[in-house]
């Protein structure tokens, strides 16, 4: 493929944009600057430099960020800045899109990428990927809730939303995994991601989140060192469902 046609894949801004990067020397290949737009590369396993960064080919974009609170994975935030300021330009300008949500105030593993088949894939029942949640509950955590978390409990519509059908029937989900961490810590494992799942099955036992982190989604958890607002690039999905 070009050079200009690899930067231009990669999100670095229209084609004639992409040719004044190679032309302004701002682009290097293997630590030397190539100037020509027209210079041919195979794409496999290939990387290049921009101003000094390091951007390796993707075909497909699939990154792992830290998400810190604060920050919503709308793309038309309310309130608060999107994750997506949290990236660079070029993966902006791919538009990556977060695989799942988490709320504002909740931390941990977000996965964002530019392929629509596999947001579907990862974030389906039917793919059975789990999702690991940490909650820091109000009340002491019972075995009696543990065990009712388990067993399925009935999520009713939240109280912010406006009921979309008027009879709509509350929703029967169970947690994969569950167990107390401390007295008032609760470790979920969930294969769905309905809106607020976590806070809505504790609030359906009684107890109440006041912070939730997720360390893990399939088999991908957060880097030791990757602090929140960082990101990393996976290299394959196949890491996420080995
Ligand atoms: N469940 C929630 O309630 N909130 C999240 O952010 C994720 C899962």
């Amino acid at each position: 493929m070009r050079l200009s046609q690899i930067l231009f894949s990669q999100g670095f801004g229209t084609r004639r944009l992409c040719a004044g990067l190679i032309y302004n020397g701002e682009v290097k290949v293997a630590g030397e600057v190539v100037d020509d737009p027209e210079a041919e590369y195979e794409t496999e396993g290939f990387s290049f430099e921009v101003s000094g960064k390091t951007w390796p080919f993707y075909e497909k974009a699939l990154i792992l960020l830290n998400k810190p609170a604060g920050y919503e994975c709308s793309q038309k935030p309310k309130h608060h800045p999107s994750v997506m300021s949290l990236l660079p330009a070029p993966l902006r300008e791919r538009n990556v899109q977060p695989v799942g949500r988490l709320d504002e105030d909740t931390t941990g593993l977000l996965l964002l990428t530019d392929d629509g088949a596999l947001i579907h894939k990862l974030t389906s029942p039917k793919h059975h990927v789990p999702k690991v949640y940490e909650a820091r509950c109000k009340h002491e955590v019972t075995d009696e809730q543990v065990a009712r978390l388990l067993a399925g409990v009935e999520l009713r519509e939240p109280e912010s939303s406006t009921p979309t059908k008027p009879h709509h029937k509350p929703e029967q989900v169970r947690a994969e995994g569950a167990e107390r961490s401390d007295s008032h810590g609760l470790r979920l494992t969930l294969i769905e991601g309905k809106y607020h799942q976590v806070k809505r099955m504790v609030a359906a036992v009684g107890n109440r989140v006041e912070g939730l982190h997720r360390p893990r989604f399939g088999a991908l958890s957060i880097p030791d060192g990757l602090k929140p607002g960082e990101w990393i690039w996976i290299a394959s999905p196949a890491l996420i469902t080995p």
